[in-house]
């Protein structure tokens, strides 16, 4: 895998970006189910909250990255790659072997797509659960992918 310009580089000091407690939160006013989970699904519309966004270093698009679609990442990502690419991804991001990222998490790695350009991203994300199925997602790298032998 060759890595291109990244939009941002792994950090300490980072905060998390997406707490999955905070759209829970919003909703408990409601009582019943049905209006629950329609808050959740308006939450979501609305505050966008859900998503990161950056953009495209080749045509500027502004591109998204769910949040929700990196947790349970953790668990999977390096049977995505192949063994090279894996420590590719590991000496890029300078992991360390205990498979922490620099915010506390699990490391979560995955990929986007720009949907113009078709440029494709690896990010690379913190996910700490810090109560049952309660999660902190931590965004600590974007990077443009310049060739992906594998092309998955
Ligand atoms: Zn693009």
């Amino acid at each position: 895998m060759q890595f291109g310009k990244s939009v941002l580089s792994p950090s300490y000091s980072r905060k998390p970006d997406f707490d999955s407690q905070d759209s829970i939160k919003n909703c408990y006013g409601f009582r019943f189910r049905l209006l629950f989970q329609l808050c959740c699904w308006i939450n979501k519309i609305i505050s966008g909250k859900k998503a990161f966004s950056f953009i495209c270093v080749n045509c500027q698009k502004e591109i998204g990255i769910d949040y929700e679609s990196i947790i349970g990442k953790e668990f999977s990502w390096s049977d995505d790659f192949d063994e090279k690419t894996n420590e590719e991804i590991k000496q890029f991001y300078d992991m360390n072997e205990g498979g922490k990222t620099p915010d506390g998490g699990w490391t979560a790695i995955d990929k986007c797509l720009c949907g113009r350009c078709q440029t494709q991203y690896l990010i690379y994300a913190g996910v700490d659960e810090y109560l049952n199925s309660t999660f902190k997602v931590t965004l600590q790298g974007i990077t443009e992918i310049i060739e992906d032998e594998q092309n998955k």
